[in-house]
């Protein structure tokens, strides 16, 4: 096996709590995570020199902010997996990026993952899914949801993650900013913001565990939750307009991915959800409307 190729999807919170910053820098977590089916694709080539490369095919414009070299999450994911099996073998990484770049959906840790599957493929290291979990866990709080998929809750700064029972699928539509948003600054806004005042411990909510339960969409639309919106609209207030845009086209629910900035309606069906994605297209609110359908699997092969 010289080379494997891997897909790998983007991740939306249903619910976002964030308590109090910890003494490590980071927040307590208490999400729900959804796969949804808006892949990027990885393939990983066995380079016999030892070298680490990553390449990736995107617009010029996404190109541009997807780091070369060791920055990008991808090869880091493979610079891990190296050093903790003591492989030789080096990999040219090609990433093709459909998940947008800096948009609440861990594009970047979708990479990594990815990354992982498919050099841990290629380099014969053996590792199972339940193994490659706490590299997964090193490198960035999203990616180990996104090795498993489906419908799962995190906890601890989101890397600790358990299946959910969950039945249905559910038809989203995201409206894709312009510019992306750094998650640090969001989070450094949210402690701007909360200064001074009291932030409860985390918690999901019954309300939207029973929802998904029971594959109630209108219900699910009313328990979508996430506390980074109102830092998220501190540092863009024109989102606020993109949210009622969808809300006004009868959105079950309308919030903030993760720390924004993409913006995330639930439909109906399939109608409803082109219903909307062409009220946020002919209001030009946004760069680009996506839809999507969720949940799906985590890192697959192809
Ligand atoms: P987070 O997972 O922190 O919520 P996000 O989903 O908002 O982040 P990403 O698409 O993961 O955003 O990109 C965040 C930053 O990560 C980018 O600005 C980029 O500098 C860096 N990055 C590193 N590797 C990658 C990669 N493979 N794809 C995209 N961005 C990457």
């Amino acid at each position: 096996m010289t080379s494997a190729t891997v897909r790998v999807p983007a991740k939306i919170n249903l619910c976002l709590g964030v308590g109090p910053v910890r003494d490590d820098g980071f927040h307590p977590l208490a999400t729900v995570y959804q796969a949804l089916d808006l892949h990027d694709e990885i393939r990983a080539s066995l380079d016999e020199t030892g070298t680490l490369s990553v390449v990736t095919h995107a617009t010029e414009e996404e190109r541009a902010d997807v780091p070369e070299g060791m920055d990008n999450l991808a090869l880091q994911a493979a610079a891990l997996l190296r050093e903790e099996t003591g492989v030789e073998a080096g990999a040219e990484v090609a990433i093709r990026k459909v998940i947008p770049v800096a948009g609440g959906l861990a594009g970047g840790s979708a990479d990594a993952a990815a990354t992982l599957v498919a050099c841990n493929e290629i380099w014969g290291t053996g590792l199972s899914r339940h193994d490659l979990e706490p590299l997964a866990a090193e490198l960035g709080s999203d990616v180990p949801f996104l090795l498993h998929g489906g419908n799962a809750i995190g906890g601890g700064r989101g890397e600790t993650v358990s299946p959910v029972l969950a039945r249905g699928s559910y038809h989203w539509v995201l409206a894709v900013a312009e510019q992306g948003l750094s998650t640090a600054s969001v989070y450094a806004e949210f402690d701007r913001l909360t200064e001074g005042r009291e932030v409860a411990d985390p918690e999901i909510s019954d309300t939207l565990l029973g929802a998904l339960r029971s594959g109630d969409a209108e219900l699910l639309g009313l328990a979508l939750s996430n506390d980074l919106t109102e830092a998220a609209l501190s540092l863009r207030p024109e989102l606020q307009s993109t949210l009622n845009l969808g809300r006004e086209a009868e959105a079950l629910g309308a919030i903030i991915s993760g720390s924004g900035p993409t913006c995330l309606f639930l439909a109906q069906d399939e109608e409803h959800s082109l219903d909307i994605a062409i009220a946020l297209a002919g209001a030009g609110a946004c760069a680009d409307v996506v839809q999507a359908r969720g949940p799906v699997p985590g890192v697959r092969f192809v």
